[in-house]
């Protein structure tokens, strides 16, 4: 039964914005994605600024889940994406889309261990894809946080109960170079990391939160994969 609370959190308007079809964003399945407003980190090349930014958006979760039973058998999942959409009540909105038959994948900056069990613990999630921003000498520069143990813990835990996730860095060579990557590598084969780490280049988009630009494309010869299965999606 959902609570009072629960009941709340489906009436906030905190959906920026929701994409009603896409292909791309959870492999293999037909889904829409659901973008919620606000983040904790303030990454120098982050695209989604306005979003970032908001404190409120256009639907509450309640106009979320009547656009979803108008897609009932016509999708597979919903993508909760953001922003960081760990910053919000996930819970009764997440019950409510499985009540409704979808998968349920989460993009997550991996900052809220205590949410992502949470929904774990509840069967409410299939898929996580987790950023890996930086390594901790670095994740200050990539995030304007320190929240770098959070990330790892996350990322250890999810290990240890070999739940499905994938982890995933962004490339701007100004703020991370092949070394750095490697380093990157070499931290989730000593943390026993066997899924595909997924690998993209920064593309230059009309604003970015740091101002960043295009800098010079990585070296994929100086990589080291030590053993990781890694893709690179451009
Ligand atoms: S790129 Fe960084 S700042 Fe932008 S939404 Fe993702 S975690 Fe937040």
């Amino acid at each position: 039964m959902s609570t009072s609370k629960g009941l709340n959190s489906l009436n906030q308007k905190v959906v920026y914005d929701i994409t009603k079809f896409t292909t791309t964003d959870y492999a293999g399945c037909l889904s829409c994605v659901v973008w919620f407003v606000s983040c904790n980190f303030k990454c120098p090349y982050c695209y989604n600024d306005s979003l970032v930014f908001s404190r409120n958006g256009k639907y509450c979760l309640n106009d979320v889940l009547e656009f979803l039973k108008t897609r009932i058998g016509l999708l597979d999942a919903v993508v909760i994406s953001g922003g960081e959409a760990s910053l919000h009540s996930l819970v009764p909105f997440c019950k409510e889309v499985k009540k409704l038959g979808f998968k349920i994948k989460l993009d997550t900056n991996g900052t809220n261990l205590k949410l992502i069990k949470d929904l774990i613990s509840l069967n409410l999630l299939d898929y996580l894809a987790i950023d890996f921003k930086a390594h901790k000498d670095k994740f200050y520069l990539l995030t304007k946080t320190n929240l770098y143990d959070k990330f790892l813990d996350t990322v250890k835990y999810l290990i240890k109960i070999n739940f499905n996730f994938e982890l995933r860095t962004t490339i701007n060579t100004s703020l991370l170079d092949e070394n750095d990557i490697n380093k990157m590598i070499k931290i989730l084969k000593n943390l026993g990391y066997k899924n595909t780490y997924y690998l993209q280049n920064f593309i230059q988009t009309s604003s970015n939160i740091g101002n960043i630009k295009q800098a010079r494309q990585i070296d994929k010869t100086k990589i080291d994969t030590q053993g990781l299965v890694i893709k690179w999606r451009n």
